[in-house]
């Protein structure tokens, strides 16, 4: 018997008026999805508890079995670990996020935050950004005064490690959640150390505007990545074993650090997969390919996690989200099915959007999502499609964490 997870982040949204009033996922066409959808039972599901910041990091908490109420320190210690990065007592991680300032001559907290992302900014381009950044004689004096060092990323996605930190009462604001807005209420407040952060970022701005690979990003007409910005704060984090919590070993495929870091810290394996991005051009072939592997190596339980659908809503891109799910759709959960039943496997999976993300706001949102769970041994016969709107026709969890994982492995969970 083997175990899948499918995540698809960020894919569940609410009506697009663009769409003629259907959301991406009803707008999609996802004939594979459907097909288990019919066979299987679509329910919803609550990711994210109330009181935390909806995102990635509560709802993947959850979704592998962990109570974001009870471990959650913030996002970017989770990401720290999937690099390896010991925190210090006393340390704080932020995200040190690439991100795109409008540039002109408006004083710095008049600009608006065009992307979170610095318009996708990935690889050497990206490294070398942030390590001149951290060269720049003035700039590293004052992060060295702050007790600052950043921990460089082949993607928008740096983190920041700093010593001594307070974060008391500080407020950091994730950025892909205001896009298009006026920086200023949106940069660090509330406690001193965040005046730091917000000179930093002020100064990072100044030495990036004009960099010669913005330059060269700006004659291609691309976005440049000319600001960083912190956020996500958080210190040390432990997590408790998935093996003991539920008997199963297994590998955890994704671009993205938050899920290495986390199926690290819960002592499950991860893969890495050639090309994979995170964004909609990614390897999802090689996806597979690594699940598949890993459960004919003998291991229960694989998940994949893909990036895209949630990346272009944030980017404003509906047609790529669209597309996003559609490819999940003919180039994961096709192929994925096929090849376990070629290897004759009988198989659950769960598929599921780990938290919405709304084409209107371009940010997240904490309302339940729709999960499809299917059983290769059984046909419930439900005959729904898998949307939002038949999620709330089937069986309502609202404490994630809780349930995901037990639905999965076919523990007891009411409803079902
Ligand atoms: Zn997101």
């Amino acid at each position: 018997m083997k175990y899948i997870l499918v995540i698809g982040d960020g894919m569940a949204d609410n009506p697009v008026p663009e769409l003629g009033g259907r959301t991406p996922l009803e707008y999609a066409r996802v004939p594979y999805i459907d097909a288990l959808a019919a066979k299987g039972t679509v329910g919803s599901v609550v990711n994210c508890p109330k009181g935390l910041p909806p995102g990635s990091d509560t709802a993947i908490l959850s979704i592998f079995g962990n109570d974001p109420r009870d471990c959650y320190t913030g996002r970017s210690p989770l990401e720290a670990a999937a690099s390896g990065i010991q925190l210090a007592p006393g340390d704080v991680s932020y995200r040190c996020n690439m991100v795109t300032l409008e540039d002109g001559d408006a004083p710095f907290a008049e600009k608006k935050i065009l992307s979170h992302s610095g318009g996708s900014i990935d690889g050497m381009e990206s490294i070398k950004l942030v390590e001149d950044l951290f060269k720049d004689p003035a700039f590293h004096a004052a992060a060295e005064k702050a007790g600052l060092r950043v921990y460089p990323a082949a993607s928008f996605r740096h983190i920041a490690v700093q010593s001594a930190a307070d974060i008391r009462q500080i407020v950091l604001i994730p950025p892909h959640d205001h896009l298009g807005e006026v920086i200023g209420p949106l940069l660090p407040s509330g406690n001193a150390n965040a005046e730091v952060l917000r000179d930093l970022m002020e100064r990072a701005y100044t030495v990036l505007n004009h960099h010669p690979i913005n330059e060269a990003r700006r004659a291609e007409g691309k976005l440049p990545a000319n600001g960083v910005w912190f956020w996500a704060e958080g210190s040390a984090v432990a997590l408790s074993s998935f093996e003991d919590k539920f008997g199963k070993r297994g590998t955890v495929i994704s671009a993205v650090p938050l899920c290495h870091g986390i199926a690290r810290l819960s002592g499950l394996e991860v893969t890495e997969v050639e090309g994979a991005t995170g964004e909609l051009e990614t390897n999802y072939e090689g996806k597979v390919d690594a699940a598949i592997c890993a459960l004919k190596a003998g291991r229960a339980f694989a998940a994949i996690h893909i990036e895209a659908p949630d990346e272009c809503t944030h980017n404003g891109d509906l047609k790529g989200k669209v597309q996003a799910i559609e490819w999940l759709d003919s180039r994961v959960v096709a192929p994925l099915t096929d090849a376990l039943a070629e290897a004759g496997f009988d198989y659950r999976l769960l598929l599921l959007s780990d938290h919405k993300t709304l084409t209107a706001t371009r940010g997240h949102d904490g309302d339940p999502v729709p999960f499809l769970l299917y059983d290769s041994r059984v046909d419930t016969g439900r005959g729904l499609p898998y949307t939002e709107a038949s999620g709330k026709k089937g069986p309502f969890y609202a404490d994630g964490a809780a349930v995901d994982m037990k639905l999965l492995f076919e523990e007891a969970v009411d409803g079902i």
